[in-house]
């Protein structure tokens, strides 16, 4: 029987990117690119490539659980449903609350909010959407009146000039990063601007880099509008026809920004690099601004949106073919979230909570018996009401605030003192799943069928090709199961996931343009007819789908119209503000945070790929090498990171590409994978006022050296006992897990101690080996001739090569091979491949360097040739250039 492969997205970013996913009867499942989805017509970046490496079960909550027993499904959903109706009768329903995702599909969503908002009659849902793109949202809505992306990836293809803003594209949004080093090479001449703090491998494509001051983006661009003012850049014909507010936001660009070497100064970068980046923007009439994470996480976030949208709308460079601003979301449906009105202070189907007719419209067509009549708490505010005791039951469905909240311990600690925790999720062992009272088991990626809408408003189906693991359910399934016991049933009794989808998309198009002025951006009417098997052959589509267009909507605001009462869009006056906290002498230098190429959020999935985990295996803290001497670190040697909110331990990095007084630190990491290495328990809580959306990248901290008595690693085929360890991070491995180490106390006897930590059983071969003045310790534990853990001690963090020890688990051990555990080395015959750059491949670095300068290689696609790296999903290419650079001087010198 010929097999065919199930066509469905990539369940991590918001690039929202095609996949083929074809699982074989030996239960295999193989991944590639769909070459049909417009999203990447067949490319994948490295997460996408490994997505087969994470559908094994191991981990799952595959069965409820009540105060950590397991229970039945009814058993559950009663506790559920009793524990909600209880709070709610002696408390009201501003007591309870959901903290959902940007992970659900737009039906989860959908059955969530219209439960809150319309039968709780709360408005206390809230996503962790709000701590990626709320400020988008908001500013979005104060210049277009509505919350609207306008164009499409085409886009990207079709700019002459594109900046990137606060995104490191490559790692963030690699195959959209792929689509611009495509178009660059087609177009050598397209220019590149990137504006970042930090020299990221974005960087690498880029004609400009402006590596402004953090923070300073607002200043930068209400330059740039009152440039465009002095130097024949406005459109003053758009301006007059489609836009308010422009002599306002003008007058506090000049107010701010009054000239090149001030905007220069505020923002710390070259009078000649701000005057290039004017220049271009200026001349260009097709250019795209891409901006992410590092507009929106901030305390004036709304305000750099609409700093850029500003420019935009002064040029009239909207609406057309290559050009507009172009808000890119970090969560596969984050879009799909703000649709269903999964944040708080949104009614569904981009209607407003503090508008009565939208109320009274919303509320007829759920058949709703109350409806929230005022906006509900937001992410941070809503942690904080739990923590007072307002919020009594908490519903958290797909998403790990315990990780991912700032100052996140005081999430955790809030959570235990809440007298309700209900967890929904399709893992058993979270930071959060801890705090539950009740756990229910989710389906995930490939077992549940829905929609997502990715950053350009293309909604895709997600479909099943995996069988239903335990008795896990798909979140809709859970949700409406409870809205039932709590006498809603007549409202949710919903068959599958098309019948939400249908009713989701008739809400879009309900009473639609009853009235002048009230025409909606987000209208799906057109498939709110669907019938079963036209929503499982749904081909990806933008939205608004409607009458007027039946086949989608590449592009927003072609004719001019906006979605205000007036029609025209707003220009919003900006007066730029430094982050809300300073930096000061406890605490010199700004934290930033952010993602790393190969992990995704709290690594509860990339964490299972043994390839992915090769990349980084332990937290980092990128340092500029002033700072880093200022406190005596070198590159690997270990930092402590200190908030006033919290600590963590961190590998430096140390790195010219990250300015002085900046220190990076990605996000993934958590106390499942590390001890001590949770960034966002030092992130501050701080908020921007219009969005809620908190600054996750600028806290101060100060970095100190932390020097234990011992550094180590371990590689074993089961997990460590750890419970003495002061700094462990493990990492996922085929057939066995990585581990780094570091204790403050040496071991009275490192034998026993070794024994202890690797769980070494009496069977099998015991080598060690103890230099006790060098203080170096090795020891390995060998069963049927084949490597079943071992660890390797030292004084200082120079600790032997590891990735040759890693080839050892998969065969029988020969003489040699035995010798070189415990001397400590590779033997010549194993040679030390490095870190892998090339997860595809899983290239590493020392091969690619060997190679490079063995064979004279000149070109990444030589070096493609040789060894593969490169040539699949093509993340890894930015490092083999910069490889590549390193090494040729070598052999060219040679
Ligand atoms: Fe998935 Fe990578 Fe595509 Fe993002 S860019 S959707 S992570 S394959």
């Amino acid at each position: 029987m010929i097999e065919l492969p199930v066509k469905t997205t990539c369940p991590y970013c918001g690039v929202g990117c095609g996949i083929l996913a074809l699982t074989r009867e030996d239960g295999q499942v193989e991944i590639q690119g769909d070459p049909d989805h417009p999203a990447n017509y067949g490319r994948l970046c490295s997460k996408g490539v490994t997505l087969a490496e994470t559908v094994g079960l191991q981990g799952r909550l595959l069965h409820p659980e009540i105060h950590g027993k397991r229970a039945t499904w009814d058993q559950a959903l009663d506790y559920v449903a009793q524990g909600f109706l209880r709070v709610m009768r002696e408390h009201g329903p501003e007591a309870v609350a959901f903290y959902v995702s940007g992970q659900l599909l737009t039906e989860d969503y959908y059955v969530a909010n219209k439960l809150m908002k319309g039968f709780i009659g709360s408005a206390n849902i809230d996503t962790n959407s709000r701590l990626c793109m709320a400020s988008s949202v908001a500013g979005h809505k104060r210049a277009f009146g509505s919350d609207t992306v306008p164009g499409c990836y085409e886009d990207l293809e079709l700019a002459e000039l594109i900046v990137l803003v606060g995104s490191n594209t490559a790692w963030c949004h690699p195959v959209l990063f792929q689509r611009l080093v495509a178009a660059k090479k087609n177009n050598p001449a397209r220019k590149i601007v990137v504006i970042d703090p930090r020299r990221t491998v974005t960087c690498e494509i880029a004609d400009l880099h402006l590596a402004l001051r953090p923070g300073s983006d607002a200043a930068l661009f209400n330059g740039l509008l009152y440039y465009l003012s002095c130097y024949g850049g406005v459109n003053a014909d758009f301006l007059e026809a489609h836009t308010e507010g422009y002599a306002d936001a003008l007058r506090a660009a000049r107010i701010s920004s009054p000239s090149i070497p001030a905007v220069a100064k505020y923002c710390g970068v070259s009078t000649d690099k701000v005057a290039l980046f004017f220049q271009l923007f200026t001349r260009t009439d097709k250019t795209l601004t891409v901006y992410s994470q590092g507009i929106n996480q901030s305390s004036s976030g709304t305000d750099k949106v609409n700093a850029i949208i500003n420019c935009h709308l002064a040029t009239g460079r909207i609406g057309r073919p290559g050009m507009g601003p172009f808000s890119v979301t970090g969560q596969p449906n984050a879009m799909g979230g703000r649709e269903v009105g999964g944040l708080a202070n949104q009614l569904a189907a981009h209607m407003e909570l503090d508008n009565p007719e939208h109320r009274e419209r919303v509320r007829r067509f759920w058949h709703a018996p109350r409806i929230a009549s005022r906006p509900g708490l937001k992410a941070v505010d809503l942690f904080r009401a739990v923590e007072a005791g307002r919020i009594k039951a908490l519903w958290i469905m797909a998403t790990n605030p315990a990780v991912s909240l700032p100052d996140a311990d005081r999430a955790g600690a809030a959570l235990k003192r809440c007298g309700l925790v209900v967890v929904s999720d399709c893992m058993r062992n979270t930071d959060t799943t801890r705090f539950a009272n009740v756990l229910l088991p989710a389906l995930t990626w490939g077992e549940k069928e829905g929609t997502v809408t990715n950053s350009e408003r293309r909604i895709s189906r997600q479909r099943t090709f995996l069988p239903k693991p335990g008795v896990a359910q798909p979140d809709w399934w859970i949700i409406t199961q409870v809205a039932q016991r709590m006498g809603f049933a007549a409202e949710f009794t919903y068959e599958s996931a098309a019948t939400i989808f249908r009713e989701h998309a008739a809400l879009s198009g309900f009473d639609a343009a009853k009235k002048q002025g009230d025409q909606r951006a987000f209208n799906i009417s057109g498939l709110a007819e669907l019938s079963d098997i036209a929503y499982e052959a749904l081909a990806p589509i933008q939205w608004p789908v409607a009458a007027a267009a039946p086949a989608g909507t590449s592009r927003l605001f072609t004719d001019g119209r906006f979605f205000t009462v007036s029609g025209k869009a707003r220009l919003i006056p900006i007066a730029p503000r430094r982050p809300a906290n300073p930096t000061d002498a406890g605490y010199p230098l700004v934290l930033n945070t952010g993602r790393v190429r190969d992990h995704w959020h709290t690594m509860t999935r990339t964490g299972k790929s043994p390839r992915l985990a090769m990349h980084d295996l332990e937290p980092y803290a990128e340092l500029h090498p002033d700072d880093a001497a200022t406190i005596g670190a070198q590159e690997q040697a270990l930092v402590r990171v200190i908030s006033r909110f919290g600590d963590m331990i961190a590998r430096a990095h140390v790195t010219s590409d990250q300015q002085r007084g900046s220190v990076f630190v990605p996000m993934h990491w958590n106390d499942q994978f590390a001890h001590r290495a949770k960034v966002d328990a030092l992130v501050s809580p701080v908020t921007d006022p219009i969005s809620g959306q908190p600054e996750s990248k600028h806290t101060p901290v100060r970095v100190e050296l932390y020097q234990p008595a011992w550094y180590g690693f371990a590689l074993a085929r089961r997990p460590l006992v750890l419970n003495d360890i002061d700094y462990w991070v493990s990492a996922g491995g085929s057939d066995f897990l990585r581990y780094a180490l570091a204790g403050e106390r040496v071991p009275r006897d490192w034998a026993v101690w070794a024994r202890d930590l690797l769980s070494a059983s009496e069977q099998g071969e015991w080598l060690d080996y103890l230099d006790n003045r060098g203080g170096r310790y090795r020891a390995v534990h060998i069963i049927d001739n084949r490597l079943d853990a071992c660890v390797f001690i030292a004084p200082t963090f120079a600790l032997p090569p590891r990735a040759w020890l890693a080839a050892l688990f998969g065969k029988e051990l020969t003489s040699s091979e035995r010798m070189s555990l415990l001397a400590g080395r590779p033997g010549h015959s194993q040679p030390d491949t490095g870190a892998i750059v090339c997860a595809c491949f899983a290239v590493g670095q020392h091969t690619l360097a060997t190679a490079i300068r063995q064979n004279h290689l000149r070109s990444t696609e030589e070096m493609g040739v040789l060894l593969k790296a490169g040539t699949n999903c093509g993340s890894c290419l930015p490092e083999l250039k910069a490889l590549l650079a390193e090494c040729v001087d070598d052999w060219v010198q040679v």
